[in-house]
């Protein structure tokens, strides 16, 4: 069987791994960074906690002994389903299964402004042009023309308060009480307000009250202003506009207010559901093909236990690769054998705030716990899940030299690569 898998995420990259060396199928992986991305940790990259290098993965690396798995960086532009080929902007590739993987973009709900000046935090360069974007606007507000110039560039506006937008807010109050000081002292710190808007009533919204409840308690304590409720209509790169008429003056906004599938070109729109995700069966299989099949953020599918789609977990993208792989073997090796259904065991969820701030929820037995603990099994897990021993080694070494020096020490600005990202920033 000859398999093109697009995407080398957390779901494609788990099925081309448990498809390697096995006979009876040739995996051809393709997508656009030659790197895994653990998008998890995007955050720290972007706040100078983690170097870029540490969070990302080279996929050709993990497949440095396989027979069966190949991998081509190149960006999917159209499938054909009537030729069973993928067209690419290298070249076009035949398949006889096709498996889309291609995970999760930014939702900018359509705003244009938002789309152009707002930092989204969707791949490793996302992070990266985030976080120079953040040191070189403290840069700037020395040279502040105006008070009223200085206070837009004190102001930071978060937008989204899910696990990113918790995270990202936590670690930049962290920065502003342990870390900018120092790097800038002509700047009064006490003058830089951290805002986190958030549509619903709660941070955190998908976990347990008592989550909602902590994080919302921990963010407050480190200094974030929280205001719930609150809806954000426009963005003009200088000023946000609230829907109740309300402006908050910033020359940074972060979005992490939503995402939607990344849906190539040439899937039939009529399966393309909720989130712009493609609604598939028990097996993963797209509704109405034979031979393609969607996995991870990208899939929607409904189960007793989730009527209404699974979340978009990393967790539920890994477990999707793997049964997929179950599956695609039993079919190579007898076509009568009974396929797996898809079912997601959910471990738990959690997210960190900041140093010994975090809150985890376990489903059975139900538990919830945070603080200290919490965090420990927050960056125990994250240690454990990142790919490469040498990435591991790296982070837990980072996050120890911080521990003890309360810096992130990634603070560089490599110019030129960033010039005239956004007009007008
Ligand atoms: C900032 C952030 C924090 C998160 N934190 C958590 C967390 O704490 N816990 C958790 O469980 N989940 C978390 N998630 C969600 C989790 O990362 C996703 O659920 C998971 O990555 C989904 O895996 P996937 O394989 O479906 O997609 P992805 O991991 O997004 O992979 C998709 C791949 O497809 C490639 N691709 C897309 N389109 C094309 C194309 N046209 N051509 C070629 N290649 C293409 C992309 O380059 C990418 O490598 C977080 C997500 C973000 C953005």
């Amino acid at each position: 069987m000859r398999m093109v898998i697009i995407g080398g995420g957390f779901a494609g990259l788990q099925l081309a791994r448990r498809l390697n060396n096995k006979e009876g199928v040739e995996v051809l992986l393709i997508d656009r960074f030659n790197y895994h991305q653990f998008q998890p940790l995007f955050y720290q990259v972007a706040t100078g906690g983690l170097d870029a290098s540490n969070i990302s993965f080279p996929l050709r690396k993990v497949f440095h002994d396989s027979k069966n798995v190949r991998f081509r960086l190149a960006e999917v532009k159209n499938i054909d389903a009537n030729s069973n080929t993928v067209q690419t902007d290298i070249g076009d590739f035949e398949y006889d299964t096709l498996v889309l993987a291609t995970g999760a973009g930014t939702n900018f709900f359509g705003n244009s402004n938002l789309e152009k000046f707002a930092y989204p935090m969707k791949s490793t360069s996302e992070a990266l042009q985030l976080r120079h974007h953040l040191i070189h606007n403290f840069e700037e507000a020395l040279n502040a023309k105006s008070e009223e110039d200085l206070q837009q560039m004190m102001n930071i506006v978060v937008v989204g308060a899910g696990p990113t937008g918790v995270e990202v807010s936590g670690t930049l109050a962290e920065m502003k009480n342990k870390v900018l000081p120092k790097d800038y002292p002509e700047l009064d710190f006490n003058n830089m307000q951290i805002f986190l808007l958030e549509g619903s009533n709660h941070t955190l919204l998908n976990m347990s009250e008592k989550s909602r409840e902590q994080s919302e308690r921990y963010l407050r304590d480190l200094g974030v202003n929280v205001q719930l409720n609150t809806i954000v209509k426009d963005y003009d790169g200088r000023f946000v506009t609230l829907t109740n008429g309300e402006k908050i003056s910033t020359r940074t906004v972060i979005w992490a207010a939503g995402i939607k599938g990344n849906v190539p070109k040439g899937v039939n729109p009529e399966l393309v559901v909720r989130g712009n995700r493609i609604k598939v069966d028990r097996y993963n299989k797209v509704q109405g093909y034979y031979n393609v099949y969607a996995i991870g953020d990208i899939s929607y599918m409904e189960t007793p236990k989730y009527p209404n789609g699974h979340p978009q977990l990393a967790n539920v993208a890994i477990n999707q690769g793997k049964t997929l792989a179950e599956n695609i073997l039993k079919q190579v090796r007898n076509k009568q054998e009974a396929l797996t259904e898809f079912e997601y065991k959910d471990k738990g969820s959690m997210a960190t705030v900041g140093r010994h701030k975090a809150v985890v929820d376990m489903p059975k037995p139900k538990i919830h716990f945070g603080g200290l603990l919490a965090w420990f099994v927050w960056m125990g897990l994250h240690l454990v899940l990142i790919l490469g021993v040498k990435n591991r080694l790296q982070i837990f070494l980072n996050w120890f030299y911080k521990y003890f020096t309360f810096d992130q020490s990634l603070r560089l600005l490599f110019e030129d690569f960033y010039k005239n990202r956004k007009e007008g920033n």
